[in-house]
């Protein structure tokens, strides 16, 4: 089972002279919680928590930078941020119908570290670290020591780019891309835009929202110099995730023109009311950010507890359709595998 860990992962990209300064976002990573019973105390939350905490922490692993964790409510043990990182014992649990590759990642992969699902666009998995790690990720199974770690790795997937001229669009996804340098992004990014046919690159992350320090010159300055059109899909599940400093990140975002989406995962005691849905919605247009997804969640073996049902999930979004302006709305989607794309949730009754 794929563990992912920041300590073995980091480092791979990273520029190793002796002079570089560890930029802010760097030791934001660095002094992340790694430990329920350091969470615990740094929540005024009972340090017997902690010991529940264990079993899952050991499936896969607790990390949550500071910047995250200083928008969690003290004393509140069902904080929905809280929620979203906390090793539950209900992971430990098998779940029938949830299972460690649910949306066949595996049949997807065209060269290592290259998916691709739907016509025009490829994802890759460019890294298997990340800023967070969430406990409904529908990745948290996924075998990341098979991707390519350096550059010359990257070949075979950028030749299999180069030769199929309808892949029009890249996706840097993970893991979070995010966690990479700017140096090695920049890098990557110019051997993408050096295939002709490919447009537009795109960026899945999760940074901005939870280390907004990452958004930094250095960043916004390969997303403006590269040819490629760059598009920035973040992802936030909640609105107490978007305290200033995010929005201020993102502002740096939409300001440098970088057209910036947000997604979601729709997850039970964290965001499965309308009005918690509503107020994300609003908060990330006011940020010039729009609602991209809301997904469905992957049954993914660990996640059974934030479940919500597919008929839950559509009474919300009737409720968002009646309190928000169309362009606030997210599209409500959920992965199958084997489809063109992702799927709409709709109700079953088509009106003629
Ligand atoms: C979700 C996903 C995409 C992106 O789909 P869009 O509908 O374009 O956002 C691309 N490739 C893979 C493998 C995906 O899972
Ligand atoms: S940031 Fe994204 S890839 Fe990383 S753990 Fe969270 S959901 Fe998964």
């Amino acid at each position: 089972m794929a563990k992912r860990n920041i300590v073995s992962t980091e480092g791979r990209f990273v520029l190793t002279t002796s002079t570089a300064i560890s930029p802010t976002w760097q030791r934001a990573m660095k002094e992340a919680v790694r430990d329920p019973a350091e969470l615990c105390r740094l929540l005024d939350l009972p340090s017997a928590l902690a010991a529940q905490a264990t079993q899952a922490d050991r499936l896969f692993s607790l990390f949550v930078p500071r910047p995250f964790l200083a928008r969690m409510k003290r004393g509140d043990p069902h904080d929905p941020l809280l929620r979203q990182v906390w090793p539950d014992l209900a992971e430990t649990l098998p779940v029938p119908g949830f299972s460690t590759d649910p949306v066949d990642d595996q049949s997807a992969t065209l060269t290592p570290g290259l998916l691709q699902k739907y016509t025009g666009r490829v994802l890759t998995v460019t890294t298997g670290a990340c800023a967070i790690h969430c406990r409904y990720c529908f990745r948290r199974h996924f075998p990341y020591g098979e991707a390519p770690k350096s550059l010359a790795d990257w070949q075979p997937a950028l030749d299999a780019v180069a030769a199929d001229p309808t892949v029009d669009e890249v996706i840097l996804s993970g893991g979070d891309p995010l966690t990479l340098t700017d140096a090695r992004l920049a890098e990557f990014a110019d051997r993408i835009a050096a295939i002709p046919h490919v447009r537009r690159l795109r960026v899945h992350t999760r940074m901005p929202i939870v280390i907004p320090q990452r958004v930094c010159d250095e960043l916004l300055a390969w997303l403006r110099g590269t040819r490629l059109t760059p598009i920035m899909v973040v992802h936030a599940n909640h609105p107490d995730e978007l305290d200033d400093a995010t929005g201020q990140a993102l502002r740096w975002l939409v300001d440098a023109g970088v057209p910036t989406l947000n997604q979601a995962v729709l997850l039970r005691g964290v965001n499965d009311d309308a009005d918690t849905l509503a107020e994300l919605c609003r908060r990330l247009v006011d940020l010039r950010v729009l609602p991209y997804y809301l997904h469905q969640l992957d049954r993914v073996a660990g996640a059974a507890h934030f479940a919500v049902p597919e008929a839950a999930g559509l009474r919300m979004m009737e409720q968002l359709h009646a309190l928000l302006p169309g362009y606030a709305l997210p599209r409500y989607v959920r992965e199958i595998a084997g489809a063109v794309g992702k799927e709409m949730v709709l109700p079953t009754a088509a009106r003629l």
